[in-house]
């Protein structure tokens, strides 16, 4: 028969064994949440697609310089006009667990990188951090127009930017700056599937008051979402900044060329992804396809654009890839196209 000592030696060496798996436990859930938040996919389109920059600009062209989700630069050699100027990429632990605001560091960056000192107008697409939260700071250092929903003007304001250089874009009323004719359609922010998420981040849209940073991710509330049409003389084109849409909102609108954003998309259901197609694209009959918002919000900004990070597409897998490769299957007149970070390149010659 065994002492009472001996199975209370026992008891406490059962306990330190379970207290150490619990200590390798957490040290490994870290270890994969690190993994998991640090490492990224491919983004979800394809590298046959790519185009590089151009050698020659002949004079007169139109160009655009892409940074990454919807930050786009277009020129002609005479105006100079961008979408969104976002360049502060917050981590996910500072998204998740804190307040963000504006990098002067990176937006520096992120215009020199771009070439560009003097702009007519920054167009944050909607309100999101991820479209607006530089646009104020980018007007302040190239002279820009700020021009946006009254919720980015209310990120201006928040960012002490003049009055006179905030304006707010009336539905379907077109911009010009110089030969460009912006028009701005009210359109609709991408549904998210999960109702909480969507609640999350489109309930309350409006930025209702001056909005001074540092704030958290979400008090970057939706405020409109916009589809711009764009005319010039060389080329007519779509921008849509994010995968929603309003049913017949684009009827009479005709585009050579649609920037389609495709961020989350591929987490829709097949029904949304066709409507979305009817009503974005064939809606405008483009001879080009230029997919944006399809990489990592959160990856640096040098080398190759990553996908989304190995935590997000465990959670909610990603089929846009797949559903773009079908499209340009079933299209094969229209040129799919995605391009180089930063890298000036023409569009209409
Ligand atoms: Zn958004």
């Amino acid at each position: 028969m065994r002492s009472k000592s001996q199975l209370s030696f026992q008891g406490s060496a059962l306990l330190r064994v379970l207290f150490y798996l619990f200590v390798l436990s957490v040290i490994l859930s870290g270890l994969f949440l690190a993994y998991a938040l640090s490492v990224y996919e491919e983004p979800p389109v394809d590298p046959d697609w790519a185009v590089s920059g151009s050698d020659q600009i002949p004079p007169g062209a139109v160009t655009v310089r892409f940074s990454g989700t919807a930050t786009l630069l277009f020129s002609d050699g005479e105006t100079y006009w961008m979408t969104d100027g976002w360049f502060t990429r917050p981590g996910p632990l500072k998204l998740l667990a804190g307040q963000i605001a504006p990098d002067l560091a990176a937006i520096e960056r992120g215009l020199a990188d771009n070439h560009v000192t003097q702009l007519a107008a920054v167009l944050p697409l909607h309100s999101h951090y991820d479209h607006a939260m530089d646009a104020p700071e980018v007007a302040r250092r190239t002279g820009a127009l700020l021009l946006g929903s009254e919720s980015t003007a209310n990120i201006g304001r928040g960012w002490n930017l003049p009055e006179s250089q905030i304006q707010v874009l009336v539905d379907r009323q077109p911009v010009r700056l110089g030969q460009f004719v912006i028009t701005p359609i009210e359109s609709r922010h991408f549904e998210f599937p999960d109702p909480a998420v969507r609640e999350r981040a489109l309930g309350e849209p409006l930025i209702s008051a001056p909005l001074v940073p540092p704030v958290r991710m979400l008090d970057y509330r939706v405020g409109t979402a916009y589809v711009l049409h764009v005319s010039h003389p060389k080329g007519s084109w779509l921008i849509v900044g994010s995968a929603g849409y309003v049913e017949g909102a684009l009827q009479g609108f005709s585009a050579d060329t649609v920037f389609l954003g495709v961020g989350g998309l591929g987490s829709q259901t097949a029904d949304y992804m066709e409507n979305f197609w009817r009503e974005t694209v064939t809606a405008v009959a483009p001879s080009r396809i230029i997919p944006i918002h399809f990489d990592s919000l959160t990856a640096p900004v040098a080398g190759p654009f990553r996908g989304q990070v190995k935590a997000m597409a465990v959670l909610s897998g990603d089929g846009t890839l797949s559903w773009l490769r079908d499209k340009a299957a079933a299209n094969p007149a229209l040129y799919f196209n995605t391009l180089p970070r930063f890298e000036e390149v023409v569009l209409f010659e």
